[in-house]
């Protein structure tokens, strides 16, 4: 069975047999790099072996789906885009229907969440006629940014318009203008909806353990014992990144941080205070409690993660409570809560009965209730995987309602979040 949600225990388990090893050509440029510079931070090799553009994972392989190498909630189910669709009209609808809202999505693998929302937004066309809508992706991988476009447009893109600081645009099957950006500070500003499905467990992260004489960063080297092999060490002496990114008040002893997570959110946080819209978060993660998550996916098997760079995917579970530390109060901050609490509040039920109603072959409806149970059952993504949300502060808390209490009416409750949590 695909490995649902990824198992969660120890980084770089050795679980997949290989042949005899061969120097992977990521490998062999590593390799060189680390002969003359020496060992290089976590993050630097995470960065490599996924998104260098010649031969990073993603950029080669980006083996998203059943055939690949792991699976993803909108893959498994196309309820799940529907209901995030549907929260982002909620919003649009609890914002005052805004005319323009702009649909941006971080890291869209091969389109399918789009596409899904898509079509609940064509279904609503009679609702959204006065809004004009534009879609947005961050993409950094040519291959799946072409595997977006075939989803999205049929394949008929433009390649590096002139009016825009898109590096491709085209038009989606209902008739909606789609952009693509490398970064996204490239995305034009304005009223937005940013989603972030497994986008930022993919970001590189530092990794650092606490010693005898103080905090050092675990480093990637060249193995001295085993030619091609690489092995983790510690740094000699403390690094800028020891130095920087770890709070003083730590208590654990093994500690991840991405600092590129906490630049994005930022930048959410500084857009969505600005312009208004929301964004939504959802991946693996822990509120700040977890240790050593970096680990590698391959044919939905544990990966070493120091084998075949390039290879397989490279991932560490995402540190919400450093995310929400990294909106520095612009926004306000509601969860992480767990998909299955999500999807419920959503009406995942209500929406799998439809379903199940209109769809009379057994193997359909089998279908049906796999894919539920696959998003839902606390042991396979319902627990592991989390939602949060940035939103303004004027969304949950009114401006004057220190003064006057009784003066307004209760604002509309964000949908998919049971419990506020205003932090
Ligand atoms: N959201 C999709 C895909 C998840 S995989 C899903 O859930 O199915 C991670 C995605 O992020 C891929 O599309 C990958 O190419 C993209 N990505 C990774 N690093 C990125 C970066 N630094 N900037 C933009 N996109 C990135």
């Amino acid at each position: 069975a695909a490995a649902a949600a990824r198992p969660s225990s120890g980084a770089g388990g050795r679980a997949e047999a290989e042949g005899p090893s061969r120097a992977t050509a990521m490998l062999r440029h590593l390799l060189l790099k680390l002969r003359a510079t020496g060992p290089v931070t976590v993050a630097e090799y995470m960065r490599e072996a996924l998104t260098n553009p010649g031969q990073g994972y993603y950029a080669r392989r980006g083996g998203i789906g059943e055939s690949g190498d792991f699976v993803t909630s909108p893959e498994i189910s196309q309820v799940f885009g529907e209901l995030i669709g549907i929260w982002c009209i909620s919003e649009w609808i609890a914002a005052g229907k805004p005319k323009a809202f702009q649909l941006v999505e971080l890291g869209p693998g091969r389109g399918t969440l789009t596409d899904d929302i898509l079509r609940v937004f064509n279904q609503l066309a009679s609702l959204l006629s006065k809004c004009d809508v534009s879609i947005h992706l961050v993409e950094v991988s040519p291959k799946l940014s072409e595997t977006q476009a075939l989803m999205l447009t049929g394949g008929k893109v433009q390649s590096d318009p002139e009016d825009k600081s898109a590096y491709m645009k085209g038009i989606s099957k209902t008739g909606i203008p789609i952009f693509w950006y490398r970064d996204i500070q490239d995305v034009p500003p304005g009223y937005s909806f940013y989603l972030a499905h497994e986008f930022f467990d993919a970001l590189p992260i530092h990794k650092f353990q606490r010693t005898e004489k103080g905090w050092r960063e675990v480093l990637v080297d060249i193995d001295p014992e085993v030619p091609d092999q690489l092995r983790f060490v510690l740094s000699p002496s403390s690094t800028p990144a020891t130095e920087n990114f770890i709070q003083p008040e730590e208590t654990r002893d093994h500690l991840e941080v991405c600092p590129e997570a906490g630049v994005i959110v930022q930048r959410l946080a500084c857009r969505i205070e600005k312009d208004g819209g929301a964004a939504l978060v959802a991946d693996y993660g822990h509120d700040g409690t977890k240790t050593d998550t970096f680990r590698g996916f391959r044919n939905h098997k544990l990966h070493d993660v120091l084998r075949a760079p390039g290879t397989a995917d490279l991932t560490a579970d995402v540190d919400f409570s450093y995310l929400r530390k990294m909106a520095q109060g612009r926004t306000a901050t509601l969860g992480p809560i767990k998909q299955r609490e999500f999807l419920k509040n959503m009406g995942i039920d209500l929406r799998l009965q439809v379903l199940l109603q209109n769809s009379s072959d057994t193997a359909t409806r089998e279908q049906l209730h796999h894919s539920y149970d696959m998003l839902m059952n606390p042991k396979k993504m319902g627990d592991c995987f989390n939602f949060f949300a940035l939103l303004p502060h004027h969304r949950l808390v009114h401006p004057d309602k220190k003064d006057k209490p009784e003066s307004k009416s209760p604002l509309p409750p964000v949908a998919g979040f049971d419990e506020l949590l205003l932090k």
